[in-house]
């Protein structure tokens, strides 16, 4: 490992993707700790214009308090023909307390007779760590290209995926199972990379 690391908070209430990086380091010493797991809660706001800057405030929140090293995502959908929205406010572009599907119809409608239909899912994880007495921190960005469909197909998954089109599978993300979306999922990307580099095989 490029720096000597028992223990990794993730900066998250989200089982899902706690669950998701212990997979990850299954194979490794490393114990993946979610912030469930600690005694205290921690406020988590996202107030930052960029996925990088909304991961690095999350991360920095954490570390501030438990001092220990710290992973944090952000990520949302960037449609082409939008100028990049919803982006970061992909959880509530219908409004504050959107559901999925309600986000959904948003796109629908905000997409309606277009043709460019080019989007992308994006995730980037921010780390913080210390080293010889200094606090360090790293990013690492993930990208999936797909469509945006004209109607939602399948069921599985959360969010946008019944809307995003991958056309080298040719289905969407709904359409996929679970094992087959964590392994070219745009936070996956982001993970392999946060992987590789901590096992210094790969740089940011
Ligand atoms: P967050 O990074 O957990 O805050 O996610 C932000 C929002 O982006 C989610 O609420 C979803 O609307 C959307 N999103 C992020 N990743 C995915 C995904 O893998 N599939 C579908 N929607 C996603």
């Amino acid at each position: 490992m490029r720096i000597p690391l028992q223990k990794l908070i993730v900066a998250s209430y989200n089982d899902h993707k706690v669950k998701e990086l212990t997979l990850l380091f299954r194979n490794t010493p490393l114990d993946v700790v979610g912030l469930r797991s600690l005694s205290s809660t921690i406020e988590l706001k996202e107030e930052g214009e960029t996925f990088a800057e909304n991961a690095l405030q999350k991360a920095r929140t954490v570390f501030a308090v438990t001092h220990e090293a710290t992973l944090a995502d952000d990520s949302g959908l960037e449609v082409v023909a939008l100028g990049g929205a919803p982006g970061v406010f992909s959880a509530r572009y219908a409004g504050e307390g959107a559901t999925d599907e309600d986000n959904n119809k948003t796109l629908l409608r905000a997409l309606r007779g277009i043709r460019d239909r080019r989007a992308r899912f994006v995730s980037v994880l921010a780390f913080i760590y210390e080293e010889g007495g200094r606090v360090k921190e790293e990013l690492f960005r993930g990208e999936l290209e797909g469509e945006i469909v004209t109607e939602p197909r399948g069921t599985n998954g959360f969010g946008y995926d019944p809307l995003f089109y991958v056309p080298s599978l040719g289905k969407t993300l709904a359409e996929l199972d679970t094992n087959q979306k964590n392994v070219l999922s745009h936070r996956a990307r982001a993970f392999q990379k946060f992987k590789a580099w901590l096992d210094g095989s790969a740089s940011t």
